[in-house]
């Protein structure tokens, strides 16, 4: 795997690490994208949860 040097600490460490072992620097900003996809996950939950519940009770 690819290996990069941290912006922070200079240390190698893997590319597809989210964080710095070393010193704990956030290498990508994942919460947004998280955040904006449990939205979505949520949205399409509750839609489906209430199909279902309206198919049992008819
Ligand atoms: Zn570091």
């Amino acid at each position: 795997m690819p290996i990069v040097n941290c912006p922070e600490c200079k240390k190698e460490i893997s590319d597809q690490a989210v964080s710095c072992p070393h010193c704990g620097y956030r290498l990508k900003e994942t919460s947004q994208g998280m955040s904006g996809c449990g939205w979505f996950l949520l949205i399409v939950g509750a839609i489906i949860t209430a199909v279902i519940v309206i198919s049992i009770g008819l």
